[in-house]
């Protein structure tokens, strides 16, 4: 019994270090990606729900390595963050996104939303960094919104100073914040009333199915509807897939609303048509 304990350690060991391997290895090409331009901003359209018209979009950041399919975000984000690459790669997108939505904007007046990961906000010059952007890009600030997730402000109870500090000179420049994946965390609700935002993004997991009559669905998305706009504060539904679901978040009040059902998130070009046609019906 002893020696099968020691095999199966000698396992797990090899196990262990494969995967921190393969760890090492995606850090280092993600190291080099960024120079050798690898990285693409896609972009999902926000529907104004009472005419249905595109607002804007949020860029999604994907990565192209050379001759391999394409990575999404959720399996690489995670390790720019630990390794602290997040900070150049979250520059780059926000420039990127701001120069293409700087066009958009001129003739559609839509927005740009852009997330912002907790590893930026920490960084001294963030604050600076946008504001170099929207000049570089001729975005006026008030089409700009940086979506932030909750944890970002409120870390284990505590408000964090640096995060809130560039916020609030962004904010006072007429930039907007949303806050992400609204309802995922456990801070307490009177953040909302506290803290420098202007939006509220329900995670998608509020979102009722259409295939459960279930008296209760909608009630929770009900709840952060109602007490965003009593705060004044914007509302945008993700995960949206159904007509149904539509209809629903209209009826409560949302005003925006994101998902597959308007449109998945698309490469520029496929954006800019998406203007273009809903611009000429
Ligand atoms: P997120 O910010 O919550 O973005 C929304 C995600 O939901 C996107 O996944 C989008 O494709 C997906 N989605 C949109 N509509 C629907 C729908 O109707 N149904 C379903 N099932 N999913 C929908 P994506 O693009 O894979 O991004 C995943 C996450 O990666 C994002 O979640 C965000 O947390 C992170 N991420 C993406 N781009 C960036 C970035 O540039 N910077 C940072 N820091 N994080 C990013
Ligand atoms: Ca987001
Ligand atoms: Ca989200
Ligand atoms: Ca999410």
């Amino acid at each position: 019994a002893k020696e099968a304990g020691r095999d199966r350690m000698v396992l797990f060991d090899d196990e262990l270090r494969e995967k921190q391997l393969a760890v090492a290895r995606t850090v280092e090409r993600l190291r080099g990606a960024l120079t050798r331009g690898e990285f693409v901003v896609y972009y999902q359209p926000l529907i104004r729900l009472d005419d249905e018209r595109i607002a804007g979009f949020e860029a999604l950041i994907r990565w192209q390595p050379a001759g391999e399919p394409m990575v999404p975000p959720d399996r690489f984000i995670g390790l720019a963050e630990d390794s602290g690459l997040i900070v150049p790669i979250g520059a780059w997108i926000l420039r990127e996104s701001c120069r293409v939505a700087a066009g958009w904007h001129r003739r559609h007046a839509t927005v740009i939303s852009v997330n912002v990961s907790p590893r930026q906000l920490r960084e001294p010059d963030f604050g600076l960094l946008v504001l170099d952007v929207l000049r570089t890009s001729g975005l006026p600030p008030e089409a700009l919104i940086l979506e932030i997730t909750e944890g970002v402000l409120v870390n284990s109870g505590l408000v964090t100073e640096q995060a809130i500090s560039h916020l609030a000179m962004l904010r006072s420049h007429g930039v907007k914040v949303a806050i992400d994946d609204f309802g995922t965390g456990y801070s307490s609700l009177a953040y909302l009333r506290d803290l420098p935002i202007d939006h509220v993004k329900i995670d998608r997991s509020f979102m009722p199915a259409q295939d459960a009559p279930d008296p209760t669905a909608g009630v929770l998305i009900k709840a952060i509807i109602d007490l965003a706009a009593g705060l004044r504060l914007g509302t945008i539904a993700e995960g949206v897939e159904t007509r149904a679901q539509v209809d629903l978040l209209r009826e409560l009040g949302c005003v925006r609303a994101q998902g597959f059902y308007f449109s998945r998130p698309v490469p520029e070009s496929d954006a800019a048509r998406l203007l273009h046609e809903a611009s000429t019906t």
